[in-house]
């Protein structure tokens, strides 16, 4: 028996059988996250109360067995991977969500999924603003562990704009709140915003106190086109000089939105083959909007070859077809794709873009763009064939040119996904080593013995030595 077995039992007479799997179904379901590289653990442990993480996280330290926190797993990094193998902490079913409208405040378990925060806030006027595309699926507790941001991002700030307090657990096992549900909070080093980010290693969040939005009282929708790709870039820059704060400015390239309409096999919305597109929302209360919505218009009128316009939300449902269509579509262009969510300053948009483009030049390789243009987080695309052994090279290397390029012209190598295992080889890129020492002495004193996360951000992994195990996720609708 391995020593990570020999503490499994010990956990098991602890915590009791029910609480610790160690079926096959079990452990593989905790053995991946939406990278699909697959580690198996040990156990996947399923905490009753927080007695039990303290419990589990004193085993933990005494047999020195790693420990990954898990919510759904949607993470795209291999954050939630177990690739050391140890214990899975699986806190999905921790879902309390309470509202308290007075204060303005969702009080919630770490495992309640996104989009249930504002499906119970909406009957008070409230809503939680931060929306990854994956709000339906992907829970708080990984939100922030990855300081999740979504596409109202540039309007709405990210999940460490709304993190008022954290409960939860050091790694070696005390029971710690950062903040508190007060307004204002100076007292002592702010860890709370330390924990926001961390992927899941510097702390065990069990609860959190989540800042509320009212809802606004309209919202209205553009979709514009431009005749190429450089024309759309420029128009996203000029409408953001007019200091509007579009709650949304998504751009999709000419080679994103071809995708999209072969794949439809007709027009969506007007758009024509060789298009980039902006969609733009702004929302407010009536006054704001009517202001913001003039000033829209006049600047689709002058740059766009053509757009469109609406108020309600069923006309608006359509104008954001050609944005959900963009990501599955890729796949007409090759069977694999390298995302990346990187954030370029706003005067760097046509230079990331060139810069992209000479990798197509340069390999061969296609390489669709789309993403928030409203803060410079591009989701950047280098599309190959896994099969293909030269293509995959072309890919590898593809993707290290981009990344420097990429900080090169002062921007930074993830916004939204963190850096988990999938990312780590980029992380001298960004990072001085004096940065990344006082990083890693931070991990240290937090966690001695490397329990939460270990194998994760600092120690680089090599991607492509791992083949993805094939399954389909809740949020696959298609090929990804
Ligand atoms: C289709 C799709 C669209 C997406 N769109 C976006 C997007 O628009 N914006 C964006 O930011 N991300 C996006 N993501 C990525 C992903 O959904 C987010 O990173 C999300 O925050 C992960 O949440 P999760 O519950 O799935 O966490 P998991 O994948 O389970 O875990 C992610 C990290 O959080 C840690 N963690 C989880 N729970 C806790 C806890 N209670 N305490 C401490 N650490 C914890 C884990 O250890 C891990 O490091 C997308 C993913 C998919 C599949």
């Amino acid at each position: 028996m391995n020593k990570f077995a020999v503490a499994t039992e010990v956990l098991k007479k602890a915590l009791g059988e029910e609480a610790v799997r160690t079926d096959a179904e079990a452990l593989f379901a905790a053995s991946f996250d939406n990278t699909k590289l697959s580690f198996l653990p040990e156990a996947v442990v399923f905490p009753q109360d927080e007695a039990a993480i303290a419990t589990l996280l004193k085993l933990a330290n005494e047999h020195e067995v790693p420990v990954t926190v898990r919510g759904a797993g949607s993470g795209t990094t291999g954050a939630a991977a177990p690739v050391c193998g140890g214990w899975v902490l699986d806190l999905s079913r921790w879902t309390q969500c309470e509202i308290d409208a007075d204060a303005g405040l969702a009080i919630v378990g770490p495992g309640v999924v996104t989009q249930a925060i504002s499906d119970a806030a909406r009957p008070h006027g409230l809503f939680y603003p931060p929306d990854p595309a994956s709000v339906k699926y992907c829970t708080i507790g990984g939100n922030i562990a990855t300081n999740a941001g979504g596409l109202r991002a540039a309007k709405y700030g990210v999940t460490r704009d709304y993190v008022v307090a954290l409960e939860g657990f050091l790694p070696t096992g005390e029971k710690v709140r950062w903040g508190a549900n007060v307004k204002k909070f100076v007292s002592g080093y702010n860890l709370r915003d330390l924990w926001v980010g961390a992927e899941g290693t510097l702390g065990i969040v069990t609860r959190a106190s989540l800042r509320l939005a009212p809802v606004p009282e309209a919202r209205h929708t553009f979709l514009c086109m431009f005749a190429d790709d450089a024309s759309g870039l420029r128009a996203a820059q000029a409408l953001l000089r007019e200091r509007i704060n579009p709650s949304v400015l998504e751009f999709m390239d000419a080679l994103s939105v071809r995708c999209a309409l072969e794949e439809k096999g007709e027009t969506i919305s007007g758009i024509e083959a060789g298009d980039a597109v902006l969609l733009v929302e702004a929302d407010g209360s009536r006054g704001e909007l009517a202001a913001a919505i003039g000033k829209i218009r006049a600047w689709a009128e002058r740059y766009a070859r053509a757009f469109r316009e609406t108020d309600l939300p069923d006309e608006a449902e359509k104008l954001w077809e050609i944005r959900r269509a963009c990501s599955p579509a890729m796949f007409r262009l090759a069977d694999s794709k390298l995302n990346e969510d990187i954030v370029v300053p706003i005067e760097s948009y046509l230079p990331l873009f060139e810069a992209m483009r000479a990798v197509t030049r340069e390999t061969g390789l296609q390489t669709p763009i789309f993403g928030h243009a409203a803060d410079g987080n591009f989701h950047v695309h280098i599309m190959y064939n896994r099969g293909n052994a030269e293509e995959r090279a072309l890919a590898q290397e593809a993707i290290f040119r981009v990344m420097k390029a990429v900080v090169e012209l002062g921007g930074v190598i993830t916004g939204e996904h963190g850096i988990g295992l999938a990312k780590s080889p980029f992380l001298a890129l960004q990072h001085t080593p004096a940065e990344i020492a006082a990083m890693k002495a931070v991990k240290k004193a937090l966690d001695p013995k490397n329990i939460l996360g270990r194998g994760k951000i600092f120690e680089s992994f090599d991607v492509w030595k791992h083949t993805p195990v094939s399954v389909r996720l809740p949020w696959e609708h298609k090929k990804s």
